[in-house]
């Protein structure tokens, strides 16, 4: 079984308070819910995105809690005189594990091209570079509603696999969110999801199976406590990228306990 992950985007919400009490919050239930706490570890992965100026704060806060953090954008350039961006390596240096990729925030709002998409995922894959790709790619309602969605998603698959190749994935992640249902309270249902989940990987199957198999899909698009567990237990989600409800440590480890009840029946 695919570890499961729970990953909490903060978008720009938070202060420094925030940070502290979210972080110990979210663990001491976590470890309540898996009865473990004196082996410090969880079966499944809890990453958190906050904003910028919290993500140094963040990695010390979590400093020997089962939680490690991302950042919820990053520069495809590595320096240079670029206002107000941030490079990978210096994500890496503050101790970022993770990066969000494309996110459609950043499609939409601060029209991220598929192009650029690419290159910040190639970005993540140099050398020198220690922080993992989370990509993330979804349909928007108008583009479902024209039967779409599956040629959509594969031309935001392929802008990334002809930049790195399939080899590309073999140590990221991948988040399905469809557009219409991040931050409207509307969540695909636990059939739709799934469906474009075995289509992300059936198409990464074609060109490596290990890796399609091993590599872990997110669905992301309001979920919460209440329809985590349903969404989790399809064969090809391996956990959700929460928005909304990763702001408030009783809705975020509400969701942890739904996959803990998960892990511990399989
Ligand atoms: C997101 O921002 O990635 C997201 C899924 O938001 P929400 O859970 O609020 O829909």
């Amino acid at each position: 079984m695919r570890r499961i992950i729970v990953a909490g985007n903060w978008k720009m919400h938070g202060s420094s308070e925030m940070t502290a009490d979210l972080i110990s919050g979210v663990a001491r239930r976590a470890f309540e819910a898996s009865r473990i706490s004196e082996q410090r570890e969880l079966g499944y992965d809890i990453l958190v995105f906050p904003p910028a100026p919290y993500l140094s704060q963040a990695v010390a806060n979590s400093d020997s809690l089962p939680i490690t953090v991302g950042a919820q954008n990053a520069s495809q350039f590595d320096s240079g005189a670029y206002t107000g961006e941030v490079s990978l390596a210096m994500l890496s240096e503050i101790g970022c594990e993770y990066v969000l990729i494309g996110h459609s925030e950043r499609r939409k709002l601060f029209n991220e091209t598929d192009d650029e998409v690419a290159e910040k995922f190639a970005a993540c894959l140099s050398e020198s570079v220690k922080v993992r790709p989370l990509l993330c790619i979804g349909e928007t309602l108008a583009e479902r509603q024209s039967g779409t969605t599956e040629a959509v998603i594969a031309a935001q698959l392929d802008a990334v696999i002809d930049k790195v190749g399939i080899t590309g994935f073999a140590d990221s992640v991948i988040a399905y969110e469809p557009v219409w249902a991040i931050g409207t309270g509307e969540t695909a249902s636990p059939e739709q999801a799934q469906d474009v989940h075995a289509f992300i990987r059936n198409k990464l199957d074609k060109l490596d199976a290990k890796i399609a198999q091993s590599l872990r899909i997110l669905y992301g698009g309001s979920v919460k406590p209440s329809n985590a567990h349903a969404l989790f237990v399809q064969k090809d989600i391996d956990g959700g990228l929460i928005g909304g409800a990763s702001l408030e440590v009783d809705d975020f480890a509400g969701i942890c306990e739904a996959v803990q009840k998960i892990i511990e029946k399989t």
